[in-house]
């Protein structure tokens, strides 16, 4: 059951968001960063088109009026009559400038072309001259001439091909207007000359009309729709001239490309990273869980066990004790983790041999089938308990103490006992019963000894009588008498011996003597049913560690069914055999007669208790035979005798241990 408290939970719950908030936290800023850099990179890509657009504009109007002030320089001296060398040299030097200025033309005074440089191929044709007469436009000489200034013209297409502007530059001496110097420039001559290659790799440059329409360009290829643009008017030459820049894009810039991608892969690695960590800590969760439901079913198991656990290193130090083991000897677990022996729980008067023991458990000499010890409660009261030892091995294989477990016998021996009383009890009675059986005849027989003795004495009276002197005769007599007083004496010894109800007694017995006994008991009965007991007892037998009366009983009653086996049969035939012999270690007793033999059907039942086939029979005889035999650890059964009949085999081993009561 889980009963830590509800804060603590709820802070563990938290705990457990934070890193998910981090997470998130942390996708938002490299989210914003890409954003803010992508904002600043598109925001100094502007600055540059800008500033990259003022920069040529300025050029575009530096490389005009540089041009213009030196027509106007040259202009005086074009429109005299006589041009000097020099001021012809500089003009060719300046149409070779190769900035956009394709030809100059100078008129005079009234507007009447005067020359030009480079001259018509047929310049001096009056169609020609008159053909570029009317191209040229007066109003822009005379505003020229008006206001004293150079003056630029709108853009018109050239006969070549391309567009043209002219600039009209006044040649004013002190005495007034001298005449007109004409500018003609390329429009696509002047673009491709005075932007370098650079500016036009970057942006694509085109001049539009006052209509928005595009006059010419200068491009390597279509701009992107969503590049940035820059217009501004194109002035000079004016006339609502725009100049439009728009930038090309693609233009990657390694570093901070280079420093997005490893900021992204980064954060896909934590990303992942932190995945794994999650699956991890998701399997090492349910491990512990898994865990820890195995340590409480474990425990429970533990603490439900009737037997008693108790560990101990390898120097005897207690390291465990189980619940059971706690009631059985009723100490704590705290009182008794830690002691070395003795222990408080061994009995006092058992120590030496509980510490013999314990000597050997940890010598790894420790009786495997397991070894009864006494040992005693907190209360004083004694306990039987049964222990069993195994070697302790932790994770790596290396022994670290031992585990016994003990189970408490105390009940088991106290009913052991009291069942091993009652069937002593029963065993007497039944040698009671036997007895009563042969009541008739043993009185009878103890009639024969009274009887002779009466004899005995009344001669001896006689002879006392008829004042007889002789001694001899008389001590004859007398010895007579004590024979069959002694006679008399054996059968009642026998008989007493047979029912006496003595505590069972192991002793060394020799197992022919007690067949003798038993047979010398049944022997008048027999004598009057007309039947022989035919002993063949192989000399020289091993003793047995037994209880003889027993063991006796035993064969009364294996012969007594012999007998009663017989019964029927004629009178010669009432043989009952007994034989003993030693086999394997064992000694064998055999009992055999010629009755009818088992049927099938009773074979399975004979050793039931009050199985009987006999109208006063009680049906205990065989069953108590059997609790005898495996009594000493030994066996009884039976077979068909080899001309009929039934054999009954008592298996008895030589050197067995003295039975336990
Ligand atoms: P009980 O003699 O009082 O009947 P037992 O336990 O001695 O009781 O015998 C049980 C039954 O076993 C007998 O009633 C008899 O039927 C059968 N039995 C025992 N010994 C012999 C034998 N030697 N031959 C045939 N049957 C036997």
């Amino acid at each position: 059951m889980d009963t830590r408290p509800q804060p603590a939970s709820q802070a563990q719950h938290w705990l457990s968001r934070l890193p998910y908030a981090a997470l998130v936290l942390f996708v938002l800023l490299i989210g914003a960063l890409i954003w803010l850099t992508q904002l600043h990179d598109e925001d100094s890509q502007r600055h540059s088109l800008i500033s990259d657009a003022l920069w040529m504009e300025q050029s575009l109007q530096f490389q005009l009026d540089r041009n213009a002030a030196q027509l106007a320089q040259l202009g005086p001296e074009l429109v005299a009559s006589e041009i000097s060398t020099q001021t012809d040299a500089r003009l060719r030097q300046l149409l070779r400038a190769d900035n956009g200025l394709t030809r100059v033309i100078w008129l005079d005074r009234d507007g009447n072309i005067l020359s030009m440089l480079p001259s018509l191929s047929e310049p001096s044709t009056p169609d020609g001259r008159r053909a570029l007469q009317a191209v040229i436009d007066p109003d822009l000489s005379r505003l020229a001439a008006t206001v004293g200034r150079p003056v630029y013209g709108p853009i018109y297409p050239a006969a070549s091909g391309g567009h043209q502007f002219e600039v009209h530059i006044p040649a004013i001496s002190d005495a007034g207007l001298l005449g007109i110097s004409i500018g003609v420039y390329s429009l696509e001559g002047l673009l491709a000359r005075e932007l370098p290659w650079w500016f036009t790799e970057k942006y694509r440059v085109s001049v539009m009309d006052s209509e928005g329409n595009e006059v010419t360009t200068r491009s390597r290829a279509a701009p992107l729709s969503n590049a940035h643009t820059h217009t501004m008017t194109f002035d000079p030459p004016g006339h609502g001239l725009t100049l439009q820049i728009t930038a090309y894009a693609g233009e990657i810039r390694w570093i901070p490309a280079l420093l997005m991608t490893s900021i992204l892969a980064l954060a896909a690695i934590l990303l992942w990273s932190f995945w794994q960590l999650r699956l991890q800590l998701k399997r090492r969760l349910a491990a512990e869980a898994a865990l820890r439901g195995e340590t409480l079913f474990r425990k429970a198991m533990e603490d439900s066990l009737l037997t008693g656990l108790r560990a101990r290193d390898l120097t005897g130090r207690i390291t465990y004790v189980n619940p059971a083991f706690c009631n059985m000897v009723g100490f704590s677990a705290q009182e008794l983790i830690g002691l070395r022996p003795p222990m408080p729980y061994w009995h006092p008067e058992h120590i030496e041999r509980l510490q013999e023991i314990h000597d050997m458990i940890l010598s790894g000499q420790g009786p495997r089938a397991g070894v009864e010890v006494k040992l005693r409660r907190k209360n004083g009261d004694a306990l039987d308990a049964l222990i069993f030892e195994a070697p302790l091995i932790d994770a790596s294989g290396r022994q670290t103490g031992w585990m016994g477990s003990i189970m408490d016998i105390t009940e088991r021996k106290r009913a052991r006992e009291l069942a091993r009383q009652q069937d002593e009890r029963l065993q007497a009675t039944s040698r009671l019963i036997t007895m009563g059986e042969m009541a008739s005849t043993l009185a009878h027989e103890l009639n024969q000894p009274l009887a002779a003795i009466s004899t005995y004495n009344s001669g001896c009276l006689n002879l006392l009588t008829e004042g007889a002197t002789d001694i001899d005769e008389l001590r004859d007599v007398h010895e007579k008498i004590a024979r069959q007083a002694y006679r008399a004496a054996a059968i009642i010894h026998r008989v007493h011996d047979f029912v006496r109800r003595s505590e069972p007694k192991r002793e060394r017995i020799a197992l022919n003597d007690v067949v003798r006994e038993a047979v010398e008991l049944m022997d008048a009965d027999a004598r009057k049913r007309q039947m022989r007991i035919v002993l063949h007892l192989a000399p020289g037998l091993p003793t047995l560690a037994a209880d003889p009366v027993m063991i006796e009983q035993l064969v009364v009653n294996l012969v007594r069914n012999g007998m009663d086996a017989v019964a029927p049969l004629p009178a010669d035939r009432r043989i009952i055999s007994v034989t003993t012999q030693e086999r394997n270690g064992n000694l064998i007793l055999r009992v055999a007669d010629r009755g009818p033999g088992i049927p099938p059907e009773q074979a399975r039942r004979l050793f039931e208790p009050f199985f009987s086939t006999k109208e006063e029979g009680m049906g205990m005889g065989l069953n108590i035979c059997r609790s005898i035999a495996e009594l000493h650890r030994g066996r009884l059964s039976f077979e068909a005798g080899p001309d009929g009949g039934a054999v009954f085999i008592l298996t008895l081993p030589v050197e067995m241990e003295p039975a336990t009561a």
